[in-house]
Protein backbone atom coordinates (compact mmCIF):
# COMPACT_ATOMS: atom_id res chain seq x y z
CA UNK A 1 0.00 0.00 0.00
CA UNK A 2 1.03 3.40 -0.87
CA UNK A 3 -1.03 5.59 1.45
CA UNK A 4 -0.29 9.06 0.00
CA UNK A 5 -1.88 12.05 -0.51
CA UNK A 6 -1.75 13.21 -4.12
CA UNK A 7 -2.90 16.15 -5.99
CA UNK A 8 -3.07 15.74 -10.16
CA UNK A 9 -2.90 18.01 -12.89
CA UNK A 10 -4.11 17.34 -16.33
CA UNK A 11 -3.16 19.03 -19.55
CA UNK A 12 -4.50 18.34 -22.99
CA UNK A 13 -6.82 15.95 -24.52
CA UNK A 14 -9.72 13.63 -23.40
CA UNK A 15 -7.81 10.71 -24.10
CA UNK A 16 -5.31 12.14 -21.08
CA UNK A 17 -8.43 13.20 -18.81
CA UNK A 18 -9.04 9.34 -19.16
CA UNK A 19 -6.03 8.33 -18.20
CA UNK A 20 -6.07 10.74 -15.32
CA UNK A 21 -9.15 9.11 -14.64
CA UNK A 22 -7.92 5.43 -14.94
CA UNK A 23 -4.88 6.70 -12.26
CA UNK A 24 -6.95 8.05 -9.67
CA UNK A 25 -8.53 4.49 -9.64
CA UNK A 26 -5.43 3.06 -9.27
CA UNK A 27 -4.02 5.45 -6.34
CA UNK A 28 -6.94 4.97 -4.45
CA UNK A 29 -6.90 1.46 -4.55
CA UNK A 30 -3.42 1.40 -3.35
CA UNK A 31 -4.27 3.17 -0.60
CA UNK A 32 -3.96 7.02 -1.64
CA UNK A 33 -6.24 10.26 -1.02
CA UNK A 34 -6.40 12.62 -3.36
CA UNK A 35 -6.48 16.45 -2.90
CA UNK A 36 -7.75 19.84 -3.86
CA UNK A 37 -4.82 22.05 -2.42
CA UNK A 38 -1.40 20.77 -3.51
CA UNK A 39 0.14 22.08 -0.22
CA UNK A 40 -1.30 18.98 1.41
CA UNK A 41 -0.15 16.40 -1.14
CA UNK A 42 2.84 14.08 -0.32
CA UNK A 43 2.58 13.30 -4.35
CA UNK A 44 2.48 15.64 -7.49
CA UNK A 45 1.63 14.20 -10.83
CA UNK A 46 1.53 15.80 -14.06
CA UNK A 47 -0.14 14.42 -16.99
CA UNK A 48 1.29 16.18 -20.14
CA UNK A 49 0.69 16.66 -24.22
CA UNK A 50 3.30 17.40 -26.76
CA UNK A 51 0.95 17.98 -29.62
CA UNK A 52 2.05 21.65 -30.19
CA UNK A 53 5.27 23.14 -29.12
CA UNK A 54 3.07 25.55 -26.84
CA UNK A 55 1.58 22.86 -24.61
CA UNK A 56 4.93 21.03 -24.40
CA UNK A 57 6.30 24.49 -23.31
CA UNK A 58 3.58 25.20 -20.88
CA UNK A 59 4.40 21.54 -19.23
CA UNK A 60 7.82 22.13 -18.82
CA UNK A 61 7.15 26.10 -17.63
CA UNK A 62 4.79 24.01 -14.74
CA UNK A 63 7.54 21.72 -13.74
CA UNK A 64 9.89 24.83 -13.46
CA UNK A 65 7.59 26.39 -11.27
CA UNK A 66 7.11 23.08 -8.95
CA UNK A 67 10.53 22.80 -7.49
CA UNK A 68 9.77 25.01 -5.03
CA UNK A 69 7.13 22.56 -4.18
CA UNK A 70 9.06 19.83 -4.38
CA UNK A 71 11.56 21.49 -1.91
CA UNK A 72 8.58 22.72 -0.10
CA UNK A 73 8.50 19.31 2.27
CA UNK A 74 11.26 16.35 2.66
CA UNK A 75 9.71 13.57 1.16
CA UNK A 76 7.39 14.68 -1.61
CA UNK A 77 7.78 12.97 -4.93
CA UNK A 78 6.97 14.05 -8.40
CA UNK A 79 5.40 12.07 -11.38
CA UNK A 80 5.49 13.51 -14.95
CA UNK A 81 3.65 11.26 -17.15
CA UNK A 82 1.91 11.34 -20.53
CA UNK A 83 3.15 12.73 -24.29
CA UNK A 84 5.99 14.96 -23.12
CA UNK A 85 7.51 12.44 -20.49
CA UNK A 86 7.03 9.52 -23.72
CA UNK A 87 8.85 12.28 -26.12
CA UNK A 88 11.63 13.53 -23.79
CA UNK A 89 12.34 10.55 -21.29
CA UNK A 90 15.83 10.51 -19.18
CA UNK A 91 16.62 13.62 -20.17
CA UNK A 92 13.59 15.07 -18.36
CA UNK A 93 15.15 13.77 -15.19
CA UNK A 94 18.91 15.38 -16.27
CA UNK A 95 17.47 18.28 -16.77
CA UNK A 96 14.76 19.21 -13.63
CA UNK A 97 15.90 17.76 -10.24
CA UNK A 98 12.09 17.77 -8.81
CA UNK A 99 11.09 15.11 -11.02
CA UNK A 100 11.42 11.82 -9.66
CA UNK A 101 9.93 9.58 -11.73
CA UNK A 102 8.79 10.11 -15.80
CA UNK A 103 6.44 7.64 -17.32
CA UNK A 104 5.43 6.85 -20.96
CA UNK A 105 1.70 7.13 -22.71
CA UNK A 106 1.05 3.08 -21.74
CA UNK A 107 2.76 3.18 -18.35
CA UNK A 108 0.31 4.37 -16.47
CA UNK A 109 -1.65 0.79 -15.49
CA UNK A 110 1.78 0.45 -13.67
CA UNK A 111 2.09 3.54 -11.90
CA UNK A 112 1.51 1.79 -8.37
CA UNK A 113 4.21 -0.87 -8.83
CA UNK A 114 6.62 2.15 -10.26
CA UNK A 115 6.06 4.35 -7.10
CA UNK A 116 6.41 1.20 -4.92
CA UNK A 117 9.54 0.52 -6.72
CA UNK A 118 10.61 4.29 -6.53
CA UNK A 119 10.18 4.78 -2.47
CA UNK A 120 12.00 1.24 -2.04
CA UNK A 121 15.59 1.86 -3.60
CA UNK A 122 15.00 5.68 -4.10
CA UNK A 123 16.49 5.55 -7.72
CA UNK A 124 15.17 7.96 -10.11
CA UNK A 125 13.70 6.92 -13.24
CA UNK A 126 12.43 7.13 -16.77
CA UNK A 127 10.42 3.92 -18.04
CA UNK A 128 8.73 4.94 -21.51
CA UNK A 129 8.36 1.19 -23.05
CA UNK A 130 5.47 1.02 -25.11
CA UNK A 131 4.75 -2.11 -25.88
CA UNK A 132 1.30 -3.37 -24.16
CA UNK A 133 2.05 -5.19 -21.76
CA UNK A 134 0.04 -8.25 -20.99
CA UNK A 135 -3.24 -8.20 -21.36
CA UNK A 136 -5.37 -5.06 -21.13
CA UNK A 137 -6.27 -4.00 -17.69
CA UNK A 138 -10.11 -3.43 -16.94
CA UNK A 139 -9.94 0.01 -15.24
CA UNK A 140 -13.45 1.78 -14.24
CA UNK A 141 -12.00 5.45 -14.69
CA UNK A 142 -13.10 7.96 -11.56
CA UNK A 143 -14.91 10.60 -12.72
CA UNK A 144 -15.87 11.88 -9.26
CA UNK A 145 -18.69 14.28 -9.42
CA UNK A 146 -19.52 14.67 -12.99
CA UNK A 147 -22.15 13.58 -15.13
CA UNK A 148 -19.71 12.38 -17.83
CA UNK A 149 -17.03 9.99 -18.38
CA UNK A 150 -14.44 10.00 -21.05
CA UNK A 151 -13.65 6.11 -22.08
CA UNK A 152 -10.61 4.86 -24.30
CA UNK A 153 -12.22 2.46 -26.86
CA UNK A 154 -8.25 2.53 -28.42
CA UNK A 155 -5.39 3.53 -28.33
CA UNK A 156 -2.23 4.66 -30.35
CA UNK A 157 -2.53 5.62 -33.81
CA UNK A 158 -1.50 4.63 -37.05
CA UNK A 159 -2.14 7.28 -39.50
CA UNK A 160 0.94 9.17 -39.36
CA UNK A 161 -0.32 12.68 -40.61
CA UNK A 162 2.53 14.18 -41.65
CA UNK A 163 2.71 16.97 -38.48
CA UNK A 164 1.98 14.76 -35.86
CA UNK A 165 3.77 13.66 -33.07
CA UNK A 166 0.50 11.04 -31.80
CA UNK A 167 1.33 8.27 -33.77
CA UNK A 168 5.11 8.39 -31.81
CA UNK A 169 4.32 9.16 -28.14
CA UNK A 170 1.08 6.91 -27.95
CA UNK A 171 2.28 4.00 -30.32
CA UNK A 172 0.46 1.47 -32.36
CA UNK A 173 -3.18 1.91 -32.57
CA UNK A 174 -5.17 -1.45 -30.50
CA UNK A 175 -8.68 -1.23 -29.95
CA UNK A 176 -9.71 -2.86 -26.27
CA UNK A 177 -12.15 -5.31 -26.09
CA UNK A 178 -15.92 -4.84 -26.55
CA UNK A 179 -17.00 -7.40 -23.46
CA UNK A 180 -14.11 -4.83 -21.43
CA UNK A 181 -15.67 -1.51 -22.67
CA UNK A 182 -19.15 -2.58 -22.00
CA UNK A 183 -18.48 -3.93 -18.53
CA UNK A 184 -16.58 -0.59 -17.28
CA UNK A 185 -19.80 1.52 -19.04
CA UNK A 186 -21.89 -0.69 -16.88
CA UNK A 187 -19.85 0.33 -13.71
CA UNK A 188 -19.96 3.86 -14.45
CA UNK A 189 -23.59 3.88 -15.04
CA UNK A 190 -23.87 2.32 -11.77
CA UNK A 191 -22.09 5.33 -9.84
CA UNK A 192 -24.43 7.51 -11.49
CA UNK A 193 -23.23 8.48 -14.62
CA UNK A 194 -25.40 9.34 -17.30
CA UNK A 195 -22.28 10.79 -20.39
CA UNK A 196 -20.55 8.58 -21.87
CA UNK A 197 -17.85 9.78 -24.23
CA UNK A 198 -15.76 7.18 -26.03
CA UNK A 199 -12.45 8.09 -26.83
CA UNK A 200 -9.71 7.39 -29.49
CA UNK A 201 -7.62 9.14 -31.84
CA UNK A 202 -9.89 7.68 -34.67
CA UNK A 203 -12.69 5.60 -33.39
CA UNK A 204 -13.75 4.78 -36.68
CA UNK A 205 -11.00 2.37 -37.33
CA UNK A 206 -12.11 0.71 -34.00
CA UNK A 207 -12.23 -3.29 -34.38
CA UNK A 208 -12.79 -6.04 -31.60
CA UNK A 209 -13.64 -9.71 -32.15
CA UNK A 210 -15.85 -8.84 -35.32
CA UNK A 211 -17.47 -5.32 -33.22
CA UNK A 212 -16.91 -2.47 -35.32
CA UNK A 213 -17.32 1.30 -33.88
CA UNK A 214 -20.96 1.27 -34.79
CA UNK A 215 -21.44 -1.77 -33.23
CA UNK A 216 -19.98 -0.36 -29.86
CA UNK A 217 -21.67 2.74 -30.06
CA UNK A 218 -25.35 0.83 -30.58
CA UNK A 219 -24.07 -1.31 -27.47
CA UNK A 220 -23.02 1.50 -25.59
CA UNK A 221 -26.54 3.33 -25.89
CA UNK A 222 -27.86 0.25 -24.62
CA UNK A 223 -26.62 0.00 -21.37
CA UNK A 224 -29.63 1.12 -18.73
CA UNK A 225 -29.12 4.44 -16.82
CA UNK A 226 -26.55 5.83 -19.57
CA UNK A 227 -28.65 8.84 -21.15
CA UNK A 228 -26.22 10.00 -23.96
CA UNK A 229 -23.42 8.60 -25.92
CA UNK A 230 -20.58 10.90 -27.46
CA UNK A 231 -16.92 10.13 -28.99
CA UNK A 232 -14.35 11.75 -30.53
CA UNK A 233 -12.20 11.60 -33.14
CA UNK A 234 -13.61 10.13 -36.42
CA UNK A 235 -11.31 10.46 -38.66
CA UNK A 236 -13.20 11.81 -42.96
CA UNK A 237 -11.22 9.16 -44.46
CA UNK A 238 -12.89 6.51 -42.09
CA UNK A 239 -16.22 7.88 -41.61
CA UNK A 240 -18.36 5.73 -43.21
CA UNK A 241 -22.55 5.37 -44.10
CA UNK A 242 -22.71 2.88 -41.07
CA UNK A 243 -21.71 5.08 -38.37
CA UNK A 244 -23.24 8.00 -39.97
CA UNK A 245 -26.83 5.39 -40.09
CA UNK A 246 -26.31 4.42 -36.85
CA UNK A 247 -26.22 7.86 -35.05
CA UNK A 248 -29.23 8.74 -37.05
CA UNK A 249 -31.23 6.00 -35.87
CA UNK A 250 -30.13 6.19 -31.90
CA UNK A 251 -31.87 9.11 -29.98
CA UNK A 252 -28.94 8.35 -27.44
CA UNK A 253 -26.25 9.02 -29.70
CA UNK A 254 -25.72 12.44 -29.53
CA UNK A 255 -25.64 14.38 -32.79
CA UNK A 256 -22.84 15.63 -32.93
CA UNK A 257 -20.23 15.20 -35.04
CA UNK A 258 -16.47 16.54 -34.36
CA UNK A 259 -14.54 16.07 -37.74
CA UNK A 260 -11.56 17.52 -38.62
CA UNK A 261 -10.77 18.66 -42.18
CA UNK A 262 -7.49 20.46 -40.89
CA UNK A 263 -6.96 22.05 -44.47
CA UNK A 264 -9.73 22.91 -47.33
CA UNK A 265 -6.81 22.51 -50.26
CA UNK A 266 -6.01 19.28 -51.56
CA UNK A 267 -2.69 19.92 -52.34
CA UNK A 268 -1.98 20.63 -48.42
CA UNK A 269 -4.25 17.75 -47.46
CA UNK A 270 -2.19 15.11 -49.72
CA UNK A 271 0.82 16.78 -48.39
CA UNK A 272 -0.58 16.29 -44.35
CA UNK A 273 -1.11 12.47 -45.34
CA UNK A 274 -5.07 12.97 -44.73
CA UNK A 275 -5.70 10.54 -47.43
CA UNK A 276 -9.09 12.32 -48.75
CA UNK A 277 -9.53 15.46 -51.00
CA UNK A 278 -12.27 19.07 -49.37
CA UNK A 279 -14.89 16.84 -52.20
CA UNK A 280 -15.20 13.79 -50.40
CA UNK A 281 -14.93 15.41 -46.62
CA UNK A 282 -17.89 17.70 -48.00
CA UNK A 283 -19.66 14.96 -49.68
CA UNK A 284 -19.49 13.15 -45.74
CA UNK A 285 -20.63 16.40 -44.38
CA UNK A 286 -24.14 16.11 -46.93
CA UNK A 287 -25.18 12.74 -46.23
CA UNK A 288 -24.42 13.46 -42.03
CA UNK A 289 -26.82 16.34 -42.38
CA UNK A 290 -29.16 14.74 -44.59
CA UNK A 291 -29.42 12.00 -42.40
CA UNK A 292 -29.41 14.26 -39.37
CA UNK A 293 -30.72 18.00 -40.12
CA UNK A 294 -30.06 18.84 -36.47
CA UNK A 295 -26.41 17.99 -36.78
CA UNK A 296 -24.28 19.73 -34.90
CA UNK A 297 -20.72 19.42 -36.63
CA UNK A 298 -17.31 20.43 -35.65
CA UNK A 299 -13.43 20.38 -36.73
CA UNK A 300 -10.34 21.55 -36.18
CA UNK A 301 -8.13 23.27 -38.72
CA UNK A 302 -4.44 24.15 -39.29
CA UNK A 303 -3.36 27.42 -40.83
CA UNK A 304 0.70 27.74 -41.74
CA UNK A 305 1.85 23.99 -42.61
CA UNK A 306 4.78 23.85 -44.68
CA UNK A 307 4.55 25.13 -48.24
CA UNK A 308 0.96 26.21 -47.83
CA UNK A 309 0.37 29.18 -50.11
CA UNK A 310 -1.81 31.88 -49.71
CA UNK A 311 -3.99 30.05 -52.56
CA UNK A 312 -4.16 27.51 -49.88
CA UNK A 313 -5.06 28.88 -47.64
CA UNK A 314 -7.56 30.91 -49.05
CA UNK A 315 -9.22 27.35 -50.22
CA UNK A 316 -9.57 26.46 -46.27
CA UNK A 317 -11.29 30.17 -45.41
CA UNK A 318 -13.68 29.10 -48.17
CA UNK A 319 -14.15 25.58 -46.94
CA UNK A 320 -15.47 27.37 -43.65
CA UNK A 321 -17.13 30.06 -45.29
CA UNK A 322 -19.49 27.05 -47.31
CA UNK A 323 -19.28 24.26 -44.74
CA UNK A 324 -20.25 26.03 -41.71
CA UNK A 325 -19.31 24.17 -39.53
CA UNK A 326 -20.90 25.43 -35.59
CA UNK A 327 -17.68 25.39 -33.84
CA UNK A 328 -13.74 24.58 -34.75
CA UNK A 329 -10.34 24.60 -33.01
CA UNK A 330 -8.03 26.68 -34.95
CA UNK A 331 -4.55 25.94 -34.84
CA UNK A 332 -1.05 27.81 -35.85
CA UNK A 333 1.03 25.15 -37.36
CA UNK A 334 3.50 23.85 -34.87
CA UNK A 335 6.77 22.04 -35.89
CA UNK A 336 7.31 18.71 -33.89
CA UNK A 337 10.50 16.94 -33.98
CA UNK A 338 10.49 13.71 -35.51
CA UNK A 339 7.89 14.39 -37.75
CA UNK A 340 7.68 14.10 -41.84
CA UNK A 341 6.52 17.32 -41.85
CA UNK A 342 9.30 19.17 -39.50
CA UNK A 343 11.69 18.28 -42.29
CA UNK A 344 9.55 19.81 -45.31
CA UNK A 345 11.27 22.07 -46.51
CA UNK A 346 9.26 25.23 -46.96
CA UNK A 347 8.65 26.20 -42.95
CA UNK A 348 6.51 29.36 -43.14
CA UNK A 349 7.59 31.14 -39.99
CA UNK A 350 5.97 32.09 -37.15
CA UNK A 351 4.29 35.87 -39.11
CA UNK A 352 2.43 34.37 -41.69
CA UNK A 353 0.97 31.22 -39.53
CA UNK A 354 -0.23 34.18 -36.72
CA UNK A 355 -1.46 36.21 -39.60
CA UNK A 356 -3.41 33.18 -40.90
CA UNK A 357 -4.48 32.11 -37.71
CA UNK A 358 -6.14 35.52 -36.61
CA UNK A 359 -7.96 35.46 -39.94
CA UNK A 360 -9.37 31.72 -39.52
CA UNK A 361 -10.39 32.97 -36.25
CA UNK A 362 -12.37 35.99 -36.76
CA UNK A 363 -14.27 34.20 -39.75
CA UNK A 364 -14.62 30.84 -37.67
CA UNK A 365 -16.22 32.95 -34.58
CA UNK A 366 -18.21 35.28 -36.62
CA UNK A 367 -19.89 31.91 -37.99
CA UNK A 368 -19.52 30.62 -34.41
CA UNK A 369 -22.02 33.22 -33.50
CA UNK A 370 -24.22 32.76 -36.31
CA UNK A 371 -25.03 28.80 -35.09
CA UNK A 372 -25.53 30.26 -31.79
CA UNK A 373 -27.83 32.63 -32.72
CA UNK A 374 -29.95 30.14 -35.41
CA UNK A 375 -30.57 28.25 -32.01
CA UNK A 376 -32.78 31.05 -30.08
CA UNK A 377 -36.21 30.30 -30.11
CA UNK A 378 -35.36 26.66 -30.34
CA UNK A 379 -36.06 24.36 -27.18
CA UNK A 380 -33.18 22.03 -26.71
CA UNK A 381 -32.55 18.42 -23.89
CA UNK A 382 -30.23 19.56 -21.95
CA UNK A 383 -28.44 17.32 -19.74
CA UNK A 384 -27.64 19.51 -16.28
CA UNK A 385 -23.57 19.28 -15.43
CA UNK A 386 -23.47 21.96 -12.82
CA UNK A 387 -24.80 24.42 -10.77
CA UNK A 388 -22.87 27.82 -10.86
CA UNK A 389 -24.30 29.94 -7.87
CA UNK A 390 -22.72 32.79 -8.29
CA UNK A 391 -24.95 33.99 -10.98
CA UNK A 392 -27.78 31.73 -10.51
CA UNK A 393 -27.52 29.79 -13.56
CA UNK A 394 -27.52 26.02 -13.77
CA UNK A 395 -24.89 25.06 -16.77
CA UNK A 396 -25.35 22.03 -19.23
CA UNK A 397 -24.65 20.65 -22.65
CA UNK A 398 -27.25 20.13 -25.48
CA UNK A 399 -27.35 16.93 -27.66
CA UNK A 400 -24.92 18.96 -30.11
CA UNK A 401 -22.58 19.62 -27.11
CA UNK A 402 -22.93 23.25 -27.00
CA UNK A 403 -22.64 25.25 -23.64
CA UNK A 404 -26.43 25.93 -22.19
CA UNK A 405 -27.03 28.09 -19.44
CA UNK A 406 -30.07 28.75 -17.57
CA UNK A 407 -31.15 30.01 -14.16
CA UNK A 408 -31.76 27.87 -11.19
CA UNK A 409 -34.63 25.92 -10.51
CA UNK A 410 -35.31 24.10 -7.44
CA UNK A 411 -35.07 20.41 -7.69
CA UNK A 412 -33.04 20.51 -11.07
CA UNK A 413 -29.73 18.65 -10.14
CA UNK A 414 -26.40 18.06 -12.19
CA UNK A 415 -27.59 14.68 -14.33
CA UNK A 416 -31.09 15.71 -14.94
CA UNK A 417 -32.08 16.04 -19.01
CA UNK A 418 -34.35 19.18 -18.53
CA UNK A 419 -36.08 21.45 -21.86
CA UNK A 420 -34.60 24.80 -22.59
CA UNK A 421 -35.93 27.38 -24.77
CA UNK A 422 -32.79 29.38 -25.58
CA UNK A 423 -33.43 32.97 -25.85
CA UNK A 424 -29.89 34.72 -25.57
CA UNK A 425 -26.66 33.20 -27.64
CA UNK A 426 -22.76 34.34 -27.90
CA UNK A 427 -20.40 32.99 -29.74
CA UNK A 428 -19.72 30.38 -27.29
CA UNK A 429 -22.63 29.75 -24.94
CA UNK A 430 -26.55 29.59 -25.34
CA UNK A 431 -28.66 31.05 -22.84
CA UNK A 432 -32.73 30.05 -21.91
CA UNK A 433 -35.38 29.18 -19.50
CA UNK A 434 -36.31 26.01 -18.24
CA UNK A 435 -39.88 24.92 -19.65
N1 LIG B 1 -6.67 12.19 -33.57
C1 LIG B 1 -7.37 13.37 -33.71
C2 LIG B 1 -6.79 14.58 -33.02
C3 LIG B 1 -5.39 14.61 -32.68
S1 LIG B 1 -4.61 16.06 -32.13
C4 LIG B 1 -7.57 13.63 -35.18
O1 LIG B 1 -6.89 13.12 -36.02
O2 LIG B 1 -8.44 14.39 -35.48
C5 LIG B 1 -5.83 17.31 -32.18
C6 LIG B 1 -5.62 18.33 -33.25
O3 LIG B 1 -4.41 19.01 -33.02
C7 LIG B 1 -5.49 17.80 -34.66
O4 LIG B 1 -6.72 17.53 -35.25
C8 LIG B 1 -4.78 18.95 -35.36
O5 LIG B 1 -5.68 19.89 -35.86
C9 LIG B 1 -3.97 19.57 -34.23
N2 LIG B 1 -2.54 19.32 -34.40
C10 LIG B 1 -1.89 18.14 -34.29
N3 LIG B 1 -0.57 18.32 -34.54
C11 LIG B 1 -0.39 19.64 -34.78
C12 LIG B 1 0.73 20.45 -35.09
N4 LIG B 1 1.95 19.92 -35.22
N5 LIG B 1 0.55 21.78 -35.27
C13 LIG B 1 -0.69 22.32 -35.16
N6 LIG B 1 -1.78 21.61 -34.88
C14 LIG B 1 -1.64 20.28 -34.69
FE1 LIG C 1 -2.39 12.76 -35.26
FE2 LIG C 1 -3.50 12.14 -37.60
FE3 LIG C 1 -3.34 10.30 -35.67
FE4 LIG C 1 -5.00 12.36 -35.39
S1 LIG C 1 -5.12 10.75 -36.97
S2 LIG C 1 -3.62 11.57 -33.85
S3 LIG C 1 -3.88 14.01 -36.37
S4 LIG C 1 -1.65 11.22 -36.75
Amino acid sequence: MLNLIYYIETYGCQMNLYDSAAVRTLLNQAGCRETEDPEQAQLMVINSCAVRGHAEERVLGRIGELKSWKKGKPGRLMVLMGCVGQENGESLLERYSQLDLVLGTEQYRQIVAHLESLLKTGKRTAITGLEKAGPDLSIIPRFEKQVGAFLAVMRGCDNFCSYCIVPYVRGREYSRTSSDLLGEIKSLAERGIKEITLVGQNVNSYLSCGTDFPGLLAQAADVPGIVRIRFITSHPKDCGIKLLETMAGNQKICRHLHLPLQSGSDRVLAMMNRKYTLGQYREIVSTARKLMPDLVLTSDLIAGFPGESEDDFQRTLDAIQNIRFDSAFTYKYSIRPGTKAAQMPDQLGDEVGQDRLARMISLQQKISLESNLADIGKTLAVLVEKAVPKRGQMMGRSPGNKPVAFDCVSGVSPGDTVKVRVNKATQSTLTGSML
